[in-house]
């Protein structure tokens, strides 16, 4: 059986200060979830203070996201084992907002993937259509190309190894969130095709992304192939976060 995964993407937001009072709150507020793993996943220069305030708690820390290249002339990127020297265990690659924004490939995703295994850093891919594709009817080639390319340049082991998060685009940040059924139905085409790249595809995780709050995560969670969720509005507020965490532990119990 999958552990669920409640992953909190806190995207640019926040000071030291209310990254302290994030952090207190969770430090309090997880005790007690045992059988199931809490990321955060801070701006980068708050790791080392989240690193520090999740001793002991059991609370993971990611980078939202990872260079790339080895350690050399590459001007803002920070290096998988950089990430590994302060404490982070996890990366997001290919958030729709760097692959939007920031105009990343799936090539440039795949290598970013590569390099955070190369040093052991877990990926946590991101994949998702936009609205228009969904309305194409494309959902579900955008999303295999998406998982393939990292399949061909990075592995079939490397990508077993790995965590896929399934974030519509048309629900990142929108408040309107994919149904339990719409949500079900790509995930388990994430699952079949990346049992198509590797006998260990049952393992991996694949969370759901996209405007989860409290009210909406449980009856995601009850779905047969969503392990969990990347958060990211609601992971700013503690209660709003301990709030699905709680739904994710009792879906796993129930
Ligand atoms: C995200 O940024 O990954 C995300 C899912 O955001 P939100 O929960 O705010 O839609």
């Amino acid at each position: 059986m999958r552990r669920p995964l409640i992953a909190g993407n806190w995207k640019m937001h926040g000071s030291r200060a209310t990254v302290h009072a994030l952090m207190s709150a969770l430090r309090d507020g997880v005790s007690g979830f045992d059988a199931l793993d809490v990321l955060v996943l801070p701006p980068a220069v708050y790791i080392p203070d989240v690193v520090r305030l999740a001793d002991g708690t059991g609370i993971a820390t990611g980078a939202q996201n990872v260079g790339d290249q080895e350690q050399g002339a590459c001007t803002g990127e920070i290096a998988a084992d950089m990430l590994v020297d302060v404490g982070c265990t996890h990366a997001l690659v290919g958030h729709s907002e760097r692959r939007a924004l920031y105009h990343e490939t799936d090539a440039l995703v795949a290598a970013r993937f590569a390099a955070a295994r190369r040093h052991g850093i877990t990926p946590v891919l991101c994949v998702g259509e936009t609205l228009e594709q969904r309305e194409r009817g494309e959902t579900e080639a955008v999303v295999g190309a998406q998982i393939d390319a990292v399949a061909e340049q990075a592995g079939k082991e490397a990508l077993a190894a790995g965590v896929v998060a399934y974030e519509p685009v048309w629900a990142i940040g929108t408040g309107v969130t994919a149904t339990p059924e719409q949500a079900q139905a790509v995930h388990a085409f994430i699952r079949a095709r990346l049992a198509e790249h590797s006998g260990h595809a049952t393992d991996v995780r694949v969370l759901y992304g996209g405007s989860v709050k409290p009210r909406s995560a449980g009856e995601l969670f009850a779905m047969a192939d969503i392990d969990g969720a990347l958060v990211g509005g609601a992971s700013l507020k503690a209660d709003d976060f301990l709030g699905i965490i709680a739904r994710a532990d009792e879906a796993r119990s129930a």
